[in-house]
């Protein structure tokens, strides 16, 4: 049963992924490709202070790759970006080990079968490498 919820939330979310497209005026923006896959996620962000305002992304993927990019997008607005890497510290240690605990991966679980296909996980976490770089990858502004 929950296995195929699990299913139900990575289909949703590789065809219809949420915050998908570029932004305007973002502060921080960083690539990331998965060459075994052919996955490419490029993330962009609004970061207020140390905050995540908004974000947003775009790149072609797989479905594993889409969806997790799609449900990162949810999770990582508003956090501070020491809870994002805590967050994704989190979720790498999910779905490369098993019995790790998943407390506060909330939808983030639907990924964490992945452990099953040691050559997915790069696509499960891919958007998360992406945002982490783009902490680090300030967008010069336009002066005019
Ligand atoms: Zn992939």
């Amino acid at each position: 049963m929950l296995s195929e919820l699990y299913q139900e939330v990575i289909l949703d979310h590789g065809k219809k992924p949420r915050n998908f497209g570029l932004m305007e005026g973002c502060t921080h923006s960083a690539e990331g490709f998965n060459t075994l896959c052919g996955d490419r996620v490029r993330v962009f962000l609004l970061i207020v202070g140390d905050v995540v305002k908004d974000v947003r992304f775009e790149g072609e993927g797989c479905a594993i790759c889409t969806a997790s990019a799609s449900l990162m997008t949810q999770m990582v607005r508003g956090k501070r970006i020491d809870e994002v890497e805590t967050l994704f510290g989190h979720f790498q240690t999910a779905v490369t080990s098993e019995g790790a605990d998943l407390t506060g991966l909330d939808e983030l679980e639907a990924l964490v079968g992945v452990r099953q296909y040691p050559n997915r996980v790069k696509c499960a976490t891919l958007a998360w490498h992406a945002i982490c770089a783009a902490f680090d990858s300030p967008v010069s502004q336009e002066v005019s």
